[in-house]
């Protein structure tokens, strides 16, 4: 198993994990671009956005990415992304949410830099 997200779902690999249940973890991301920078992943290998099928994953994920916000206390406001894929600059292939806050992120569609 070569997936990072896999080996951390499967504990191979160790990583606090904010939220953890049967479907879905929540780890801060290694590089974060700003104050508060979670990523949702499903425990499942799902290689993106674009082979997500399972409803109910998609909705634990959405659910938990709001739960995450709550618990880091983005009251003022915070945002979703789903890099899929190359073009949309995706670096692992195992599908993750980031969820994003704790500053301005301006209201470009694009991943704060
Ligand atoms: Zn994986």
């Amino acid at each position: 198993m070569t997936c990072v997200f896999c080996r951390i779902a499967a504990g191979e690999l160790p990583a606090q994990k904010l939220h953890e249940d049967d479907l879905v973890f929540a780890v801060r991301d290694r590089a974060p671009q700003a104050p508060t920078h979670v990523l949702v992943i499903p425990r499942a290998h799902v290689a993106s956005l674009w082979e997500l099928e399972d409803e109910r994953l998609a909705g634990r994920l959405l659910a938990v990415a709001a739960q995450v916000a709550r618990a880091e206390g983005l009251a003022g406001g915070w945002r979703l992304i789903a890099n899929t894929r190359e073009h949309g600059g995706q670096e692992v292939a195992h599908l993750h949410l980031h969820v994003v806050g704790g500053r301005p992120l301006g209201r470009m569609l694009s991943a704060p830099g």
